[in-house]
């Protein structure tokens, strides 16, 4: 087995990029972002445009980047490195706003089922829309319901073959873009009691009749990210935007589909919640060389010094883990239990690191300036140990791989 920390050429720039913009254009308006609940337009525009030049759109990857990779000739096909590049990007871009990724313009968390199960037409069809970059797009990611969360298996949305269509009644809540978006990856059930090979993914486009948004989120933190409640009367959808095929669903491949999606994402989260972690950790280990090098008594400030150094730790840590788990999903090489050691893992050190750089900095730490934004990350990172998969699920599927194959981890 090979180690290899090293960072390509092509990475290191990008980070470097992707830090650059962070700090000078993203973390200025990260609080007003947050106040108005949105992220000017114009912004969005011309970040799609630059993501996309990158290879990046959205919390995966570009939409053309994802049909020239399925396109091109084996021989042709990019170097592999997209998840880990995106991962790098991801925490930098993270540490200037956490939302901004959420809300850039692109297929978003529904491209990877489409990429992983769509048919070569339907990727054509349906990452094609996004090619103009003139006009703002977003692709979306449905499974959540009001009874369903962490248990996928159990969704109760229904869908029925009616002719040349099916049709979905349900809700789907939670759903990050699903109002804007011009597709939402939509997951539902011919039979609750089939579970998992009961289910069916269908690409719900915008205008379908008897598809409705329901509420806006009002949400703790990531404000300036939209979050909808997705509803489905009667809702009629062409057989042809059946992910895959009929053929795709003579066995669990539905349930597979969300599945698959969650080992490429969970990782790109990961990093995310190590961008905030480490805003946090940075903010209060200049707070702390500015106030308490030479001002304080020694054993306090030992007591701190030491703090810093445990919030340090645990985000290299979930870095290392989480470039791993990238790395893996590069090679094509089974990564769950990795992607869910990498989430579990990152959730819990960015939450750590959040709460002891406000409990180092003291009052001033639970302040809101325009300076200081400690109090926003810490609304933000909560919900890095719920979405895809909460710290408790993680740890089920972490131990359930570790008990199935005992002999290594
Ligand atoms: C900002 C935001 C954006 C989101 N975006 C999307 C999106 O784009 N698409 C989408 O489909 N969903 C999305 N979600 C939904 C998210 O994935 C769910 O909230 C998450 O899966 C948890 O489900 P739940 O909220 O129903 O909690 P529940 O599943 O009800 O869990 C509640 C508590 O019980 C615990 N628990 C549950 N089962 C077990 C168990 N077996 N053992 C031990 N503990 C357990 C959980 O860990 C948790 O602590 C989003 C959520 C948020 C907050």
């Amino acid at each position: 087995m090979t180690i290899e920390f090293t960072l390509s050429n092509r990475q290191r720039d990008l980070q470097a990029g992707v830090r650059s913009l962070a700090q000078s254009i993203v973390r200025p308006q990260s609080l007003r972002w947050d106040r108005e609940h949105a992220i000017d337009e114009d912004f969005l525009r011309n970040l799609a445009r630059m993501a996309t030049s990158m290879g990046h759109g959205g919390l995966g990857t570009s939409a053309s980047l994802m049909r020239q990779e399925e396109e091109a000739p084996a021989a042709e096909k990019k170097p592999k490195s997209q998840n880990l590049t995106t991962v790098l990007a991801s925490e930098e871009m993270a540490w200037g706003d956490a939302a901004l990724l959420l809300c850039v313009p692109g297929p978003g968390l529904g491209g990877p089922p489409v990429r992983a199960s769509g048919t070569p037409e339907q990727k054509k069809r349906f990452f094609g829309i996004f090619d103009d970059l003139t006009v703002l797009k977003w692709g979306a990611y449905a499974l959540t319901e009001p009874t369903a969360g962490s248990d996928v298996a159990g969704i109760r949305t229904s869908c029925r073959k009616d002719g040349k269509n099916w049709v979905i009644n349900g809700r789907k809540c939670f759903i990050t873009n699903g109002a804007r978006a011009s597709w939402n990856v939509v997951f539902a059930t011919v039979d609750p009691a089939l579970g998992r090979a009961g289910h069916r993914a269908f690409v719900v486009e915008k205008g379908t009749p008897g598809f409705s948004v329901g509420r806006i989120e009002d949400k703790m933190g990531l404000r300036a990210s939209e979050t909808a409640e997705l509803v489905f009367e009667d809702c009629r959808v062409p057989a042809d935007n059946l992910l895959g095929g009929e053929e795709k669903y003579v066995t669990k491949e539905g349930f597979m589909t969300a599945m698959k999606t969650f080992d490429n994402t969970r990782p790109i989260v990961a990093s995310m919640a190590i961008g905030i972690g480490r805003a946090a950790y940075e903010y209060a280990r200049d707070f702390v060389k500015d106030h308490y090098v030479l001002s304080r008594p020694i054993p306090r400030y030992a007591a701190i010094a030491e703090r810093l150094a445990r919030v340090g730790r645990g985000l290299a840590a979930a870095r290392m883990v989480t470039w791993r788990a990238a790395w893996l999903a590069d090679e094509g090489i089974e990564n769950a239990k990795e992607a869910s050691m990498a989430k579990a893992m990152a959730g819990q050190a960015a939450i750590r690191a959040c709460i002891d750089a406000i409990e180092i900095c003291g009052a001033e730490g639970s302040i809101q300036t325009d300076h200081a934004l400690l109090e926003k990350w810490f609304r933000d990172i909560k919900v890095y140990d719920i979405f895809e998969g909460t710290g408790q699920i993680q740890r089920i599927v972490i131990s359930k791989r570790l008990i199935s194959n005992l002999k290594s981890f």
